[in-house]
């Protein structure tokens, strides 16, 4: 497939403005301009374009209802806070391709009568930072970005919010909490951020992935764009592959590839020619698929079917030697560090379940852990604010459901 996200990103200076353009960069930006506000949303809804940080929204109905809000000014916010374990599909776009996000947001940004952006980066990137603050000022010189953008009087201007390092400003309205310098805690929905967003203003959260589909999809038109993916969802993807694989890396490829092409036929398949045993197919928070449901369709209607979710597009790969009670256990940390405290059933019940694996996979394992552990599962799942809990409840029922015999040989020989 013809490189839309990561196209020309193998050349040591990608990131340079003048790189681009002799690439073609900020040709869509160009024909943009020449079109109403209105027509560039209509191409995006054409395109079936559809939000590429997990939740799979349609690109163009979020639009939609952000410019019918009266209220102004507009926010775009790009969420580059891509902070779950396994997840670092958006990296090679923000230190390779930082323009193409760029005028991904300067077209959005038109489209949606917004004159002020930021691009909300996560705190452990501080080398794309350095990149994207670069690509800023090369856009505002060339006229880019600024009070009157390739002289067409069209104003806008992008700032980088780094934030501090805390998963759950990946969520919109924690995220626009934090944007506003305030603790990183989630908001009541509704009002949804496209009505009541950044300052209490229209606010459209977009993720790095789907900015960046925006100008391919202005230069070659929403109906030609449509044809490339699977059909309920259109266009390229990328995949962050990461655990048990020879090739280990980024890769974009057709939306709805299967898992077992993404895995063999381009990560090279499980190190060392071992078995495969496991995969999170989209992160962590997305359900656990074993080794023989990996004849799935990678997108946002396929994957439910086949029993979890595509989310960010994380391919984590476990293979045969991986103990899955160890898994479960550091996962469990991981969410435990990162509830943000607001509700109990989170706050305590990522506590009580990482306590129960920590004993379990230390060989401390006692009659009764297994069922403890479902019970606080099922009181933490569909009680929380957040989706973290029910990510949280989910990795635990996943692992009892498929690797219950891990859990019971641990308790057995502790
Ligand atoms: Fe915070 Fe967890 Fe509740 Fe989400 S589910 S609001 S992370 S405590």
């Amino acid at each position: 497939m013809e490189k839309i996200l990561l196209k020309n990103t193998d050349t040591g200076n990608s990131a340079d403005i003048n790189e681009y353009v002799k690439a073609g960069g900020y040709r869509g930006l160009s024909k943009a301009l020449g079109l109403q506000p209105g027509d560039i949303v209509d191409e995006v809804k054409k395109s079936g374009l559809r939000g590429r940080g997990g939740a799979g929204f349609p690109t163009g109905m979020k639009w939609s209802f952000a410019i019918a809000d009266p209220k102004s000014p507009k926010y775009l916010v790009c969420n580059a806070d891509e902070g779950e374990p396994g997840t670092f599909k958006d990296r090679p776009i923000l230190e390779k391709n930082p323009h193409l996000l760029i005028e991904g947001m300067v077209i959005s940004a038109y489209a949606l009568g917004s004159e002020r952006g930021y691009i909300y980066l996560r705190g452990e990137y501080p080398r794309a930072k350095e990149i994207l603050d670069r690509a800023i000022d090369e856009a505002r010189e060339k006229n880019f970005l600024g009070d009157n953008i390739t002289g067409k009087g069209i104003k806008f201007d992008l700032t980088v919010y780094q934030g501090a390092g805390a998963y759950i400003c990946g969520e919109e309205t924690t995220l626009l909490e934090s944007l506003e310098g305030k603790r990183g805690l989630p908001r009541n929905r509704p009002p949804f951020p496209v009505n009541t967003g950044a300052w209490g203003k229209p606010t459209i959260v977009n993720n790095v992935e789907t900015l960046s589909n925006v100008p391919s999809i202005i230069e070659r038109g929403g109906e030609a764009y449509s044809k490339i993916g699977s059909k309920f969802c259109p266009g390229p993807k990328l995949f962050s592959v990461s655990g048990r694989v020879e090739k280990p890396g980024v890769y974009e490829l057709p939306m709805g590839t299967s898992l077992r092409d993404i895995i063999y036929a381009h990560a090279g398949g499980i190190k060392g020619g071992k078995k495969l045993k496991a995969v999170f197919p989209g992160g962590v928070s997305t359900p656990l698929l074993t080794a023989d449901s990996i004849d799935c369709a990678m997108d946002f209607v396929s994957m439910p079917k086949a029993g979890s979710m595509l989310g960010s597009g994380a391919v984590i790969v476990m293979d045969e030697s991986v103990c899955m009670v160890r898994v479960a256990y550091r996962t469990l940390k991981f969410f435990e560090h990162e509830s943000c405290g607001k509700c109990v059933p989170c706050r305590e019940g990522t506590e009580w379940l990482r306590k129960i694996l920590e004993r379990v996979e230390g060989g401390r394992g006692r009659n009764g852990d297994i069922e403890l552990l479902s019970d606080v599962a099922e009181n933490i799942s569909g009680k929380t604010f957040c989706p973290l809990g029910d990510a949280a409840a989910g990795v635990v029922a996943g692992m009892l459901k498929n690797f219950r015999n891990e859990f019971e040989e641990h308790i057995k020989n502790a």
